[in-house]
């Protein structure tokens, strides 16, 4: 088998690590990609970097001259590492492959002002859960006030140039950080103090935008890979390639292609290769193998250049007919001299570990990658939140009719991690008042989740508060009888509870509750009201009794409470009512259960 363009693998056959960049938004992340390459460029002249599809290959020498000092290419046999360039968006994917991890190693970006932020969470319990190793980039420490900037320079040299006040004040935020590592489990110290990186995380002060530090970041990635790495690292570059999608992409001239990450063997142009799919396992031929021209050549009309083949690890672009059902995240395999069906049940084999659990009922959700789709079915399953339908790719028309079918309101919802929401599917999704909760945060599209079924069981919960008798003591004022009967017409005061229009009145006689009519109408300084609450005086009209007989002036009278009504209030409710409802609710619970202790029960 032929394996021209291995650049980024040496005669030995250990391949290059894949480098992941994490963290929260606007942490540096980009800045950090760019200034790798860029120094890189700057040290090395041509041939210094590899551009590759959603990768940048940085080879050793090339560190070596970056890292300076730090850094003695000798120690090394590694070739260097290759940094996927999206960052962020597909940390879920990238870090999630085969029972592991696509990256082989992390940096986990935290600006050193914002400390830990929910994307930072997010990702060190990805980085937890896929047992990725991995360094913190403490970054923006220009940013410190007084700061000095050295340029790209190892950190301790610009450290040394700084005033007292700024390195306290630097380490003073290292420390923030190194706090929030263990309150998240992890042990992590200055990285220069770290004996044992897998059992202490190192922390790198950098900053992206001047330099400092990039050395003493590249060295310890080297260092770590070399020395943890090395026997992952050992693989069959000749073999058939393996890799993981990191993007759909629609492409000018090429149809529907695939930009993936090469992580073990070959793949060639004329390669039948086999990719996971909404449905099933995609089984095409491999069309065109294209990677991005050279920056020298960029102008030109083309921007891909063909090849006709590459050894992992590498980023490259697929064209291949067939590949419109292609998910981010899924599995790529060459088939080359094997059965076919032995590739297709691999690939089927690696897609039911993301397998999302679905219930008959539940909400929709949508994710950018198979990753992302797993992480967020995860969180949903810990809320107890069930799921009807989970796929890759932007919420469309048919997802909303899927969630109007739902049996209950919380389900007619749509939940869409890091995708678009189609203008057809959010025109019909605000016709059929299906909710659709958009976020880049799992945690938070979550949260946003449950406060809407919040809402909606409080807002359930007054309709059925609103149907049921409430529990409401009061008495007959002395003196105040307005009307003898036909209805009795008096003055009564509310002694607990609510007093509502239309109850029927009882009233306790030798332990027993006996109607004695129906509250017709309540008055308020002659004005129609509805309800009356503890401690008001109005005159109140009761249809059945007179008074005199079978009612007193100053008798205790009650709203009758249906049994049925009271165990709901008891046993559902009871949160929800105001102190003086439930007082009135115990007491009349407690007459009852004088007679029949399991009254209501
Ligand atoms: P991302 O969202 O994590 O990719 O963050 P970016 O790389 O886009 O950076 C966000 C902002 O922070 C941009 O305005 C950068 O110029 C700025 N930034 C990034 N790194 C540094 C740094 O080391 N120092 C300073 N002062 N600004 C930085």
């Amino acid at each position: 088998t032929d394996a021209a363009g291995s650049a980024e693998t040496d005669a030995t056959g250990l391949r290059t690590p894949i480098v992941a960049v994490l963290g929260h938004v606007d942490h540096g992340k980009t800045t950090l990609l760019d200034t790798v390459r860029g120094s890189a460029v700057q040290e090395g002249e041509a041939g210094a970097i590899t551009q590759h599809i959603g990768a940048t290959a940085v080879p050793l020498d090339t560190i070596g001259e970056m890292a300076g000092s730090l850094v003695d290419p000798d120690d090394f046999d590694l070739p260097g590492l290759l940094f996927i360039d999206t960052p962020g968006h597909h940390s879920f994917s990238t870090l999630r492959s085969r029972g592991g991890a696509l990256a082989d190693i992390a940096v986990l970006v935290v600006d050193v002002n914002d400390g830990f932020q929910p994307q930072t969470l997010e990702a060190l319990d990805i980085l937890k859960r896929t047992e990725t190793p991995f360094v913190v980039a403490a970054n923006k420490v220009d940013t410190v006030p007084g700061w000095n900037p050295q340029g790209h320079v190892p950190i301790q040299q610009s450290i040394d140039a700084q005033s007292d006040r700024a390195e306290g004040d630097l380490n003073d935020r290292l420390y923030g950080i190194i706090g929030e590592m263990s309150d998240n489990g992890f042990s992590s110290d200055m990285y220069w103090r770290v004996q044992d990186f897998r059992a202490n995380i190192g922390v790198v002060p950098v900053s992206a935008k001047t330099g400092e530090g990039i050395p003493d970041l590249l060295t310890v990635l080297m260092g770590l890979s070399q020395r943890y790495l090395k026997e992952d690292m050992s693989v069959d570059v000749a073999g058939p390639g393996a890799g993981t999608v990191l993007e759909v992409k629609e492409e000018r001239g090429f149809g529907t292609t695939i930009d993936i990450v090469l992580y073990d063997g070959t793949i060639s142009a004329d390669d039948t290769v086999v990719v996971g799919g909404k449905n099933e396992p995609i089984v095409t031929e491999v069309r065109a193998l294209l990677q991005p021209r050279p920056l020298a050549e960029i102008r030109t009309e083309k921007q891909f250049e063909k090849v006709d083949s590459v050894a992992a690890a590498t980023g490259i672009k697929v064209a291949a007919p067939d590949l419109d059902d292609a998910m981010a995240g899924a599995p790529v395999r060459v088939v080359r001299d094997r059965p076919v069906e032995e590739v297709i049940e691999a690939v089927e084999a690696e897609l039911s570990q993301i397998d999302v659990e679905t219930a008959d009922n539940g909400v929709v959700v949508k994710a950018d990658t198979l990753g992302s789709l797993e992480a967020i079915a995860n969180a949903l399953e810990e809320a107890e939140v069930p799921i009807v339908r989970a796929e890759v790719g932007d919420v469309a028309p048919r997802d909303v009719a899927v969630a109007s079918t739902a049996d209950e309101p919380t389900h007619e919802a749509i939940l869409a991690f890091n995708v678009e929401v189609l203008p057809d599917a959010k025109q019909q999704a605000s016709d059929q008042n299906i909710r659709v909760f958009s976020d880049d945060v799992i945690y938070q599209l979550v949260e946003e989740y449950e406060e809407y079924v919040t809402g909606i069981q409080e807002a359930q919960q007054e309709q059925v508060l609103d149907k049921i008798a409430r529990p409401c003591r009061f008495q007959i004022l002395k003196d105040h009888t307005f009307r003898q009967s036909n209805p009795a017409v008096v003055g009564v005061e509310v002694l607990s509870g609510t007093l509502k229009r239309n109850s029927n009145v009882v009233k306790w006689e030798n332990g027993d509750a006996h109607r004695v009519g129906q509250l017709k109408t309540l008055q308020d300084d002659g004005e129609d009201i509805d309800e009356a609450r503890t401690g008001d005086r109005v005159a109140a009209s009761i249809d059945g009794p007179t008074v005199g007989r079978q009612i007193e002036e100053g008798d205790e009278l009650w709203a009758e409470l249906p049994e049925k009504h009271a165990k709901i209030l008891e046993q559902e409710l009871r949160e929800e009512l105001p102190t003086d409802e439930r007082e009135a609710l115990q007491m009349y619970l407690d007459k009852q259960r004088k007679r029949d202790p399991f009254w209501g029960k």
